[in-house]
């Protein structure tokens, strides 16, 4: 994805946060290399993957900064969250648990970033409807009251993990411009 000899007009940092298993590896695996891995291991060490992308005739690089396992122990820092203008805050629509902690990650991304980024919610494994057990509606709505995005995708099947990130990029965009 993108020449690497292109010259370069914006970098853009966006982070992806949320409980451990919901599929933050692998959206952005999809992502920035179309991957997909069944057995993916919990990530080592902070890490970030890029993808340069065309909006309006600009060049953007997207740099996606992925958490290394932090989640589990509530210790993302603060050195995450520094400069990101957008965030992805996911849970697993077959897990009420990663769903019912979102209030907590939107309460630490609000105290660490910066107040202007772009949030969208992401309600991860589409693909398994069978085991859903968080409504669509009750994200919506939630997404609503709190000023966010919101989409469902999956990593497995790449439903909407373009427009997931198009939507927060393309919205940084018109902030900055
Ligand atoms: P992370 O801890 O949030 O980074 O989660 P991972 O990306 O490591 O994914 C945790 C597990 O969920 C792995 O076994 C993945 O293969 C699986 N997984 C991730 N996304 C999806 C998805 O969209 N659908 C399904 N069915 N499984 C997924
Ligand atoms: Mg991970």
């Amino acid at each position: 994805y993108g020449d690497p000899s292109q010259k370069i007009d914006y970098v853009f940092k966006v982070v992806l946060i949320g409980d451990s298993a919901v599929g933050k590896s692998q959206i952005l695996a999809r992502y920035a290399r179309d991957e997909f891995s069944l057995d993916s291991k919990a990530t080592i060490g902070v890490e970030f993957q890029t993808r340069t992308l065309v909006i309006d005739h600009k060049s953007v690089k997207a740099q996606i900064w992925d958490t290394a396992g932090q989640e589990r122990y509530r210790a993302v820092t603060s050195a995450y969250y520094r400069g990101a203008v957008g965030a992805m805050l996911v849970y697993d629509i077959t897990r009420r648990q990663t769903f019912d902690h979102i209030p907590r990650w939107l309460e630490e991304l609000r105290a660490h970033a910066d107040k202007n980024i772009v949030i969208i919610l992401i309600g991860n494994k589409s693909d398994l409807e069978d085991q859903r057990a968080i409504p669509t509606e009750d994200a919506k709505e939630f997404a609503e009251k709190e000023g966010l995005f919101f989409l469902e995708t999956s990593a497995f099947n790449a439903s909407n993990v373009e427009s997931a990130f198009s939507t927060v990029l393309n919205e940084i965009f018109n902030i900055v411009n």
